[in-house]
């Protein structure tokens, strides 16, 4: 049976510039997939490149055996892949609900937007008691959960979550986690970038480690050896 994600000897970059170089990953259905590496790794661009935003150069990305390689990222969308970004890309002149409303535009989530919604709110009661208030005036954490309650009204098979730790006060570090440990054990197939190698760790049935547009190490989550990890991570190029 076809992997549910496979990105095959992908090379992706920036107009002239590559940065991605022949990389390969299986992501398998249900389980969580945590990429680590260091800044510039490459790692949203992989990400990016997955979702159509940054176009392919060579190789191939398929969702259930079909090439989605350079496909408008709605359609993508709409297949059920969702990216919850880097830096949260929430609407700041928008209140919490409109944001989560905007999670809710393909027609198969429309259909379904309240209990969606409930769903959200139910994981999240902090967005449900400021469900009135101007997103641009949360707090980081909370900022944090609204961009992953707005993927999740996009009702997403598979969910490519960057650096959702980023930046956060440790106590926001455990709710961020205790959330995509609910998703996992809810069966979600989700796609991990992390910088905080070691609570990453913790959730991953299977790491990658990048390392200059590369991939360096593939390792089940059991398996990993944390002193070769932290070796390659911090080896630098020749
Ligand atoms: P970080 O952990 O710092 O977010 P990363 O592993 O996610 O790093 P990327 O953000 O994918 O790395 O960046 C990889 C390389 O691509 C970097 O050298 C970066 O400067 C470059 N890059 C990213 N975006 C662009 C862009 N729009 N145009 C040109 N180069 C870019």
């Amino acid at each position: 049976m076809a992997p549910l994600l496979e990105i095959a000897t992908l090379r992706a970059g920036y107009g002239a510039i590559n940065i991605l170089w022949n990389v390969s990953l299986t992501i398998a259905e249900g389980q969580t997939t945590v990429i680590v590496g260091p800044n510039g790794a490459g790692k949203t661009t992989l990400l990016r490149a997955i979702m159509g935003l940054v176009p392919v150069a060579s190789g191939d990305i398929r969702l259930n055996g079909a090439s989605i390689r350079n496909r408008a990222t709605w359609d993508t969308v709409k297949d059920g892949l969702v990216m919850i970004p880097e830096g949260r890309m929430i609407f700041p002149d928008m209140t919490v609900e409109d944001n989560l409303m905007m999670g809710a535009f393909p027609p198969a989530c429309r259909r379904n937007w309240k209990a969606n919604r409930q769903m959200v709110f139910d994981l999240f009661p902090r967005l449900a008691q400021r469900h009135d208030q101007i997103a641009g005036t949360l707090s980081g954490g909370e900022a944090q959960m609204l961009a992953i309650g707005r993927g999740l009204m996009e009702q997403p098979r598979v969910c490519l979550i960057d650096e959702p730790s980023l930046g956060l006060a440790p106590v926001m570090v455990d709710e961020i986690f205790r959330i995509v440990e609910h998703l996992k054990a809810q069966g979600l197939t989700i796609v991990l970038v992390e910088q905080n190698t070691n609570r990453a760790l913790k959730v991953a049935d299977h790491v990658y480690l990048m390392q200059s547009g590369k991939v360096v190490l593939s390792e089940r989550g059991d398996a990993v050896n944390l002193d070769r990890l932290h070796a390659l991570y911090f080896a630098h190029e020749e």
